[in-house]
């Protein structure tokens, strides 16, 4: 190892006072991983928010003004994460800009509560609608759903039909058709893309696609602070979730309380989002193929294993090099691999399966060099030549 990996290893000092070691992230966007890392120009645009006052209100309205015109929609708003943004989308769909209604929630009885939300979409966020106080209700199958099956989970107490974006997952049929049956029974549609974008176009797609309410991550791939998120759609509605956040109309904090964005976090929201807009991201998405290309080209002789560029599948965030075991492999399994990559020091977090269970080298939050340092561990691990620790050797401890 170079004195410069050394030290990249060994880590910045406020982790290190901690105890706290940091890791190479080739698992995306995650925010056990940390999510992502701010620029420079975000850190400094907050670090200059952070000293004056301001009407927060008034900022809201203004960063809303920009994160619409980014979405294509009426309005939008900087929120506390894309989960949280999935709490206001179903409070506002339950309790509109009612005071005495967002005073009431979570306890929606008397409100039409029920989120319908197609089989296969159902994942660990379905809790943020529940949260709010909506009760989640699927309709079709695991793998399929027919619009007949959406049709009879519509009732009379339906408030939204929720649409998950997200790797791997199915759609019983495009978004379109399932808002227009949605908006056929005055039924909104709220889409969480928390891990949508890039690519950018994605900022616009699902509103133009039938959403009346679309929320994402601030702290993906935008690389805004981690605890925000955006959330843009209708403007009644953009109101009503606005209310069930901070209710400057009732008398009791809303349900969105618990999960504010400072004006710090919003200041630097908006300017991630500025930079995310100016990026040339064909650029981006070259880098990321030169380091997955860099890993799959280390790796393309070893017996048993098919290891290959993985590029423009939609599934999958930007470029990755992914791992395919075959049936003649005779190593360790995927699972121990992975294991043995974050045993390692630093230690290294991929992804894990989507369509068999490989692995992927997502280059998302791969930094300049790390390509080098993750092909060397695999290597070592796949040809058997380490015992996946030894990326150790010589390093400070
Ligand atoms: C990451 C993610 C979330 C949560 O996003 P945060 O911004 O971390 O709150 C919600 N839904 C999906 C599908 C996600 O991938």
């Amino acid at each position: 190892m170079t004195s410069s990996q050394k030290s990249k290893a060994g880590g910045p000092g406020v982790y290190a006072r901690l105890g706290v070691k940091p890791v190479i992230n080739a698992q995306s966007w995650v925010t056990a991983l940390g999510g992502s890392l701010m620029a420079p120009e975000v850190l400094r645009a907050m670090q200059e928010a952070s000293t004056a006052f301001v009407d927060l209100h008034a900022l809201h309205l203004a960063a809303g003004e920009l994160v619409a015109r980014a979405c294509g929609a009426e309005a939008g708003l900087v929120t506390g994460g894309a989960a949280a943004s999935n709490v206001l989308m179903a409070a506002a769909c339950m309790a509109g800009d009612d005071p005495s209604k967002i005073d009431r929630l979570p306890d929606s009885s008397g409100m039409k509560n029920e989120v319908v939300i197609f089989e296969g979409h159902r994942n660990h966020y379905d809790s943020n609608f529940e949260v709010a106080g909506a009760r989640v209700v699927p309709w079709g199958f695991a793998r399929t759903g027919k619009p007949y099956q959406l049709e009879e989970a519509i009732t009379g107490k339906t408030c939204a039909m929720a649409w998950i974006a997200a790797p791997f997952m199915l759609d019983p049929m495009p978004l379109k058709e399932a808002a227009e049956i949605a908006h056929s029974h005055g039924v909104p549609v709220i889409v969480d893309a928390a891990a949508e974008v890039p690519p950018m176009e994605n900022l616009t797609r699902f509103i133009a696609n039938g959403a009346d309410l679309v929320g994402y991550s601030g702290g993906k791939g935008i690389r805004g602070p981690q605890a925000t998120g955006l959330l843009a759609g209708r403007r009644d509605l953009v109101a009503a979730a606005f209310q069930n956040y901070l209710n400057t109309h009732g008398t009791r904090a809303g349900v969105g309380r618990s999960s504010k964005a400072s004006k710090e976090d919003i200041v630097g929201l908006v300017t991630a989002l500025q930079i995310f807009m100016d990026t040339d991201h064909e650029a981006v998405w070259a880098g990321w193929r030169a380091g997955a290309q860099h890993i799959v080209d280390r790796l393309q002789d070893i017996d048993g294993l098919h290891v290959v560029l993985e590029d423009g599948d939609p599934n999958r965030q930007g470029p990755q090099a992914v791992i395919y075991f075959e049936r003649d492999w005779g190593g360790q399994g995927p699972d121990a691999v992975r294991d043995a990559l974050r045993a390692g020091d630093p230690a290294i977090h991929v992804g894990a399966g989507g369509y068999r269970d490989e692995i992927n080298v997502v280059m998302t939050n791969v930094q300049p060099g790390e390509e080098r340092l993750i092909a060397d561990r695999l290597e070592e691990i796949l040809s058997g030549t380490g015992d996946g620790n030894s990326g150790s050797e010589g390093s400070t401890s």
